[in-house]
């Protein structure tokens, strides 16, 4: 058995009370954090209030950074990390755990510098059970001993593993979705094309588990969230097709052909087209499936 993580006893502001942001709260707050949080929206200030009593609340995201070691924040993308940043002046420690563009939050690193301030990216993966549970993989990019100031922080919420210097974990975020967009489009289209053969779905992926094809998507999408048809995996496909997209212009910006990329992507803008940015990204199996009829 893993020893247990060492209990922080700091005060961290944390902007972003979403899907990911409010579970994460609440295993800081579990972990003997002190939290003060923000949302833009009063919904999701309300329901941190309510799932995560132990947080504070505050009204603004500058309010946040009051007696704060670090501001943590876990936002749609780069647009809305730059706006919310530009509010932080008090904050000596940025950590942006949104899965943002990495040359942009090399920039905004930079420029933070000027002040004397840091920027750590410590992307996640895991979706909203990996938060719930405090098992995320946490991607962190930034200097050496930032990073490992952070690092019971961090394990509150999940597994950190220090990856590079500012960027890299943004960088590593967006390639690791590429990766699982593309294994859900591949097992999407290998499921219809096994349902119109006649083999039963539920047994096929009984048996690619035990076999070379298994991935993320078959081992968790599609048992829990597509067989059952409730598409609840908790990650907007809106946010699926951002992150492949920060990817293929990674891939652009190192001159690595990417053929496969490229059609993943074009396959997934079509169902978001379809679908619309806040239908979970499991839904493109069901779009498949409507596609194919
Ligand atoms: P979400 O849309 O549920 O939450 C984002 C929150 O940010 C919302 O509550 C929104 O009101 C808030 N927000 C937007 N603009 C704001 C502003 N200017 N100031 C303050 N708050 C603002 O998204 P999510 O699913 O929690 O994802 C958050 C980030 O984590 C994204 O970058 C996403 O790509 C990444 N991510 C999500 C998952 C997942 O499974 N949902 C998994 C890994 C990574």
């Amino acid at each position: 058995m893993s020893p247990p993580p060492s209990t922080p006893s700091s005060t961290v502001g944390f902007v972003g009370l979403g899907h990911m942001g409010t579970p994460m709260v609440s295993r800081l707050v579990d972990a003997g954090v002190t939290v003060r949080a923000y949302d833009a929206s009063p919904e999701a200030r309300a329901a941190c209030s309510g799932a995560v009593p132990g947080a504070t609340v505050v009204d603004s995201a500058a309010d946040t950074a009051t007696g704060a070691e670090a501001v943590l924040l876990c936002l749609p993308d780069s647009d809305v990390v730059e706006a919310v940043v530009a509010e932080l002046d008090a904050a000596r420690v940025v950590v942006d755990m949104s899965s943002s563009e990495p040359l942009r939050t090399r920039a905004l690193a930079a420029q933070l510098a000027e002040t004397g301030r840091v920027l750590v990216d410590a992307p996640v993966s895991g979706g909203v059970a990996g938060a719930r549970a405090g098992t995320l993989a946490i991607m962190v990019g930034g200097p050496e001993e930032v990073v490992g100031e952070l690092e019971p922080l961090l394990t509150a919420m999940g597994r950190p593993r220090h990856v590079g210097p500012v960027g890299a974990g943004h960088a590593l975020k967006a390639l690791n979705n590429l990766m699982s967009a593309a294994h859900l489009l591949a097992s999407s289209e290998a499921v219809l094309v096994g349902e119109e053969f006649g083999l039963d779905p539920a047994v096929m992926l009984e048996v690619v588990n035990g076999s070379s094809g298994r991935s993320g998507s078959t081992e968790n999408k599609w048992p829990n969230h597509i067989l059952p048809g409730t598409y609840g995996a908790g990650f907007a496909i809106g946010l699926m097709v951002k992150d492949i997209h920060i990817a293929l212009d990674l891939a652009g910006s190192t001159g690595v052909p990417t053929r496969h990329a490229a059609a993943t992507v074009a396959v997934w803008d079509a169902a978001l087209a379809a679908l619309g940015p806040g239908a979970d990204h499991t839904e493109i199996a069901r779009w498949l499936r409507e596609e194919a009829s």
